[in-house]
């Protein structure tokens, strides 16, 4: 898991541009890996080699040109809550305005580090427009150009160093996280899950400050509960923000394992579901869907499950090795089937495959399909390996692994899935030079 990074600031400051440059390079390799859109609002960044999670803010506004001061502030409070680390962004073009003003005074009282970017100084007589934002009380800011880079690396210096550290929990029970829309029913599975407050074992101070996990001993299995403090605290917001329950949800995916990612089934799955699917699948984590509410569809003939599923694995395509469970929390039909499922997909995401077996299997499987010819030349594969990451990656070696193509790569993966149960977990598959 890494840090999150929040940038927020009024619209039209270049949030969005400064966010672009900073996830660029490394969502580009994503994207041509998976063939998915990204979430245009959050990424991956490194900096110095600390890696951090990034926030666009912005983003999950509606209606930017003309937006309520109240929904910045609210934005604003969210991030002060989530992040780690905020960026407040100005604009030396426009200069100082009122609505930076109220976000400034919001950013003071809270305790989380602040760095005031001040934006747009493309050139030095901007530089010296710039002092104009000591007034916001934030002391000293960094002037940037985020169209063509400038001083963008002065801020990233600084502000990786104040970023968290998250080693690895040395608890080895499964993390679970909860996930999914407003209203889909978290709360109530969470609360179903722990049932009376005896099948609380123990309430362990996650890793950071805000975080904190649950253990539970439930149908036999124990486990973490990610985030539930972060659940129940919902209770407080009185809108559902779309932004508040991404956020949230960005947060309790790094710190998990296996994600449960919670749909209505009166509402399907929808473009906002499939974000925070592909959200746990860039993270590579495990993912059980759960379809909540099937007691409200009615008319439930023999195909009506059937038909459902396919509608979510057209979604999902080209990961479609995903547990998908119809329950009701109301009903508590299918809850054990849920919490077991997630179970074993933890134990997939965990499976190491001895070398010697990996290779005795998919040698021939290779032999007999081998990766076609390329510009004429052909492609050996002469040995392969699980590596030892925490979550299922594979190497193979060859001659000439620049040759070997996204197809190829797929039919491996498919390979594997039907060789060894990695049901519920990305996979990625890596040609080497050998
Ligand atoms: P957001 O609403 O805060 O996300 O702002 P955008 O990133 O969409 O940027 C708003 C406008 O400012 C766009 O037209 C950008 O091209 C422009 N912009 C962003 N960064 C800079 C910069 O460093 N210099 C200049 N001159 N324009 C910028
Ligand atoms: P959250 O926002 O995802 O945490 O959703 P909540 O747990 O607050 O649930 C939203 C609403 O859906 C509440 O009124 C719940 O009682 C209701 N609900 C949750 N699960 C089910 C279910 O399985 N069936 C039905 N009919 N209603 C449910």
């Amino acid at each position: 898991m890494s840090a999150i990074v929040a940038i927020v600031g009024r619209p039209n400051v270049g949030k969005s541009t400064f966010f672009n440059r900073m996830i660029q390079r490394r969502e580009a390799i994503v994207d041509a890996v998976s063939g998915v859109t990204r979430d245009r609002h959050y990424g991956k960044s490194d900096w110095n080699g600390k890696e951090f999670s990034l926030i666009d803010t912005g983003g999950y506004v509606l209606g930017s040109e003309d937006i309520f001061e109240k929904e910045i502030d609210k934005q604003v409070e969210l991030a002060i809550d989530e992040a780690d680390a905020i960026i407040f962004m100005v604009d030396v073009e426009t200069g100082l305005t009122g609505m930076d003003e109220d976000v400034a005074k919001l950013l003071r009282r809270s305790a989380k580090p602040v760095f005031l970017a001040v934006n747009k100084v493309d050139n030095a007589q901007r530089n010296e427009d710039a002092v104009e934002f000591y007034a916001l009380g934030l002391g000293d800011y960094y002037s940037l150009s985020s169209i063509n880079g400038s001083g963008t690396g002065e801020l990233l210096d600084d502000l990786v160093k104040v970023l968290p550290e998250f080693g690895d929990t040395e608890d080895q029970l499964p993390r679970f996280a909860v996930v999914g829309r407003p209203n889909a029913g978290k709360s109530s599975f969470i609360n179903a899950l722990i049932g009376e407050d005896r099948y609380i074992v123990t309430d362990i101070a996650g890793t950071t400050r805000d975080s904190i996990d649950t253990k539970y001993n439930r149908f036999g299995f124990e486990f973490n509960l990610v985030d539930t403090a972060g659940i129940r605290r919902k209770a407080k917001v009185k809108e559902d923000l779309e932004f508040y329950s991404v956020m949230r949800a960005v947060r309790a995916i790094e710190n998990s394992d296996v994600c449960l990612l919670l749909l209505d089934a009166t509402r399907g799955f929808d473009g906002q579901v499939e974000n925070i699917f592909w959200l746990a699948q860039r993270n590579n984590k495990g993912i059980v869907i759960l379809v909540n509410k099937w007691d409200l569809v009615e008319d439930k003939e023999t195909n009506t499950i059937k038909h459902y599923t396919q509608k979510i694995k057209d979604a999902i395509e080209p990961f479609t090795d995903v547990p998908i469970i119809f329950m009701s929390v109301l009903t508590k039909q299918r809850i054990y089937k849920a919490i077991e499922t997630a179970v074993a997909v933890y134990g997939n995401r965990s499976k190491k495959i001895p070398t010697r077996k990996f290779n005795d299997v998919m040698l021939p499987i290779i032999e007999s399909y081998p990766p076609p010819a390329y510009k004429g030349k052909f492609v050996k594969i002469k040995f392969c390996t699980q590596l030892p990451t925490p979550y299922p990656q594979f190497a193979f070696f060859c001659n000439l692994p620049q040759y070997v193509r996204e197809p190829y790569k797929r039919y491996l993966e498919n390979k594997i899935r039907e060789e060894f149960n990695f049901t519920g977990v990305p996979i990625t598959i890596f040609m080497r030079k050998k």
